[in-house]
């Protein structure tokens, strides 16, 4: 049975769970009292005691329209009364059809023409990889094995897309088992490596994300771009974190004009409801899998082309096109930067404030040339203290997260500031 209260719910948690990312000897102690979610609308999530917050980081940054959004909810519900899922391995859906057709449609014609569907940000990130490597093998310069990413990036945590991952605590010790892949820390590295034998390079697009919300200089995607296409490389951009109008475009490769060979696009598919992923590829690579079955891409996943996971995106997509939802954000990204600023001014901890869109990094240091010592877990700390002042969001280190649903109204980004600020004096000061 469902338990009945938190206790119950907390107890069962403890007794038989494992939570990503969570040192359990920690979150086993009787004091810890995890909040338990039960409900959410628009911008706020309620947890069984009947406290609200701010979705702060909109739910592991997958939320976008906000919960509980009336044309989301009807999407699913119409669509769970004629089938919740079928295969897509031999069978086709015209959910799937239709947004293939859609996100297709997002991009210049000719561009990015083939949608392959997929889970969540690790798989779509996956699925490129597998792409490129076979699609050299089978264009005649099955030199090119290699693959270039950058420090600090962060693709998902699967074996594949961890090997493309620059962030040592997680993907440090399993370098043994990862496939090779390069990593540089820029374009001049980039520069320095033998080009003939890239498959393709791949980038998290203007803000690297689990690296700390940490930005691209301006035009670096471009430079990029026109590198892979002087030495022949492939693009693959995981927009998996900047896509669907985070960054104030539908998609951040927008800003610099730039068209990847593949982009890996999850989380906000489905406006943050189900996990659903799409990668997309041109029609060159595609091609180039045509003919006998040993061109076929022997790759796949049960759930891949979900029913209700493309209801939900197609009611996503709607939402964007019929609620103006970039032209309603353009003025809730320059207050968040106001408000920002701000903040900066007056809590001498904001060390450093990194903006990309609705994606904000708020680094806390003890001073400008001092930052806090880890063991310290300042950026917990403000983050716990936070939930006291109704605000809901979890810190890269000493980085807090501040991502919030677009559909959050004005008064609700100050007060998610404003807890910031109260946190930060509370956990920082004196
Ligand atoms: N790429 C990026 C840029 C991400 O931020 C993430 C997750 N935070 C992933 C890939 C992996 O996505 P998922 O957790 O859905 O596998």
């Amino acid at each position: 049975m469902t338990p009945q209260n938190s206790n119950e719910t907390i107890a069962l948690d403890k007794a038989h769970l494992w939570h990503p990312f969570t040192q359990h000897r920690d979150w086993n102690v009787p004091e810890h009292e995890p909040l338990v979610l039960v409900e959410g609308e628009g911008a706020l999530l309620c947890d069984s005691e009947g406290h609200q917050y701010i979705d702060g980081n909109s739910s592991i940054w997958t939320n976008i329209h906000g919960h509980r959004h009336p044309k989301i909810d009807a999407a699913i519900r119409t669509q769970l009364d004629r089938v919740a899922h079928t295969s897509f391995l031999g069978f086709t859906h015209p959910l799937a059809a239709e947004l293939g057709r859609e996100l297709v449609s997002l991009w210049p014609e000719n561009t990015l023409t083939r949608v392959f569907f997929s889970d969540d940000g690790s798989t779509a990130v996956e699925v490129a990889l597998k792409m490129a490597v076979q699609f050299w093998q089978q264009s005649g310069q099955a030199e090119r094995t290699r693959f270039v990413a950058f420090s600090g990036a962060y693709h998902g945590d699967t074996m594949g897309a961890s090997s493309l991952g620059g962030i040592a605590t997680f993907h440090g010790r399993f370098s043994a088992w990862q496939f090779p892949a390069e990593h540089v820390a820029s374009l001049e590295e980039l520069n320095a490596l033998d080009a003939q034998t890239i498959a393709a390079v791949v980038i998290e697009p203007l803000m690297q994300g689990a690296a700390g919300m940490r930005l691209w200089p301006r035009g670096m995607l471009a430079e990029l771009r026109q590198w892979c296409d002087a030495h022949g490389v492939l693009l693959i951009l995981d927009e998996v974190m900047t896509g669907f109008g985070r960054t104030g475009r539908m998609f951040a490769c927008e800003h610099e004009g730039v068209i990847p060979d593949f982009i890996a696009l999850a989380k906000g598919l489905t406006g943050g409801y189900l996990p659903l992923a799409a990668t997309l590829t041109t029609e060159r690579v595609f091609e180039a899998f045509l003919g006998g079955p040993e061109r076929t891409l022997y790759y796949g996943h049960s759930y891949t082309a979900n029913q209700l996971g493309c209801a939900a995106a197609l009611a996503s997509l709607a939402i964007f096109r019929e609620e103006r939802v970039l032209e309603q954000l353009a003025p809730k990204i320059e207050l968040l930067r106001q408000l920002l600023a701000d903040l900066r001014e007056q809590e001498p901890q904001v060390a450093d404030v990194r903006q990309c869109g609705f994606i904000a990094g708020i680094e806390l240091r003890r001073s400008a040339q001092e930052p806090f010592p880890p063991g310290e877990m300042i950026g917990a700390k403000v983050c716990m203290a936070a939930r006291a002042h109704g605000l809901l969001t979890r810190p890269i280190r000493d980085t807090i997260v501040l991502m919030p649903p677009y559909c959050i109204t004005e008064t609700q980004l100050r007060t998610a500031v404003n807890a910031l600020a109260v946190s930060i004096r509370q956990v920082c000061g004196g």
